[in-house]
């Protein structure tokens, strides 16, 4: 196991990182036909710029790129000194707007509206790509600002716009994900027998705080019954002796997610748990083992399922098998049927199959992933997945 300095720093991403992933997200937009693209607050807008305001407000807030065009970031004036101070401020042009003005109208200029035209016989104006969490007030006041223009979601759009990590941002990856296996190692030596799911969630937080974490976006901790719920966070119930115990957590570190699971037993497992467990480790392993680049998402989901599926637990394994990784602890790409788009060294994602049986228990083994330039695969998480003993 990898251990970090979690006061360990890293060089800060530069104003010529934003200006290259902006001009980058600017080329993809019109390689895909877009006339240009509108970043609303959120993960986009702080990969592109570095930016990300206090608080999201009704004002608008908008980065506008096009091709060939300076990209423009639209903020209210009172918030315009602290966007200034953005990494990425630098490689933009601020424009602000003053309580009473109109800021659609103002936005509405910095788009070609007279680009490439789409639908049947080129009617309908440009297309215009929006970050999938922008506000509908705000698509609705662009929308009659421009109304030759249609808008399409960002993520469906430009599906690769963050997905592939540099190797700073593997190395900010590495460090959350080592951080995580430090919080693990830690929480095998606390009490479960006795204490509520939310005592260990909270045990679990303030571990990866304490590893360096600035922000922890999850600590599921579901004991016997309730770890047949993927979707149980953590409540009350006490944790007996004999419950097998479901434990998924994560955030983010240096601006970069973790997400890790591991399933431990209280006390001495029965067979039934043991093969279950057992299975679900073979199930993930055979998903790492498809990661290799160029092999589409859903093939990575299929070798974990089938591992699943050919020993008669198929219909307990209900959720799809990964999800991407970035500066969100979850988002596209997902490792699910039908995903097509290809596996891309320095894609990072999760691989997090499990069996869940109602009433009774659950199991989910994940780590966090990434294809290499070497053809091969890597792990972010390597802590034993061998079923971990707890008091
Ligand atoms: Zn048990
Ligand atoms: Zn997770
Ligand atoms: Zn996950």
């Amino acid at each position: 196991m990898s251990s970090t300095d979690p006061t360990e720093e890293f060089v800060p991403f530069t104003t010529d990182d934003y200006r290259a992933r902006m001009a980058r997200a600017a080329e993809s937009a019109a390689g895909a036909g877009l006339a240009g693209v509108l970043v609303a607050p959120g993960p986009d807008l702080v990969y592109l710029t570095g930016y990300q305001p206090t608080a999201i407000t009704e004002r608008l807030t908008v980065l506008v790129l096009a091709a060939g065009r300076e990209p423009v970031l639209v903020v209210p004036t009172l918030e315009a000194p602290d966007a200034a101070k953005a990494p990425g401020a630098a490689a933009l042009t601020l424009r602000d707007w003053t309580d009473g003005k109109d800021p659609y109208a103002l936005t509405a200029p910095l788009l070609d509206a007279s680009g490439p035209p789409h639908g049947p016989e080129g009617a309908g104006g440009s297309r215009i790509g929006i970050s999938d969490n922008a506000w509908a007030m705000h698509l609705l006041g662009l929308q009659k600002a421009l109304p030759d223009t249609s808008y399409v979601s960002l993520t469906e759009a430009l599906p690769m716009l963050r997905a592939v990590k540099d190797a700073h941002e593997l190395a900010r990856i590495a460090a959350a994900g080592a951080a995580a296996d430090q919080a693990y190692g830690e929480i095998l030596k606390v009490r479960f027998a006795g204490r509520k799911e939310t005592d260990v969630a909270a045990d679990l937080a303030a571990l990866l705080l304490g590893f360096g974490h600035s922000q922890v976006d999850f600590t599921v901790v579901g004991s016997g019954p309730n770890g047949a719920n993927p979707h149980h966070e953590a409540g009350d119930r006490v944790i007996e002796r004999g419950d097998m115990v479901v434990l998924d957590f994560g955030g983010l570190k240096h601006g970069y997610g973790s997400d890790t699971t591991r399933t431990v037993h209280v006390g001495e497992p029965t067979d039934e748990e043991r093969r279950v467990h057992d299975l679900v480790r073979e199930a993930q392993q055979a998903g790492f083992e498809a990661v290799r680049p160029g092999v589409a998402c859903q093939e990575v989901d299929r070798a974990a399922r089938k591992v699943i599926a050919d020993a008669g637990y198929g219909e307990h394994f209900i959720h799809r098998t990964g999800h991407g990784i970035g500066v969100t602890t979850h988002e596209p790409p997902y490792m699910i049927e039908g995903e097509e788009l290809p596996v891309v060294p320095g894609m990072c994602f999760s691989i997090e199959p499990g069996v869940y049986l109602p009433g009774r228990f659950g199991v989910r083994i994940e780590d966090i992933v990434t294809a290499t330039e070497d053809g091969g695969r890597r792990r972010f998480n390597n802590t034993p997945h061998e079923m971990a003993i707890v008091e």
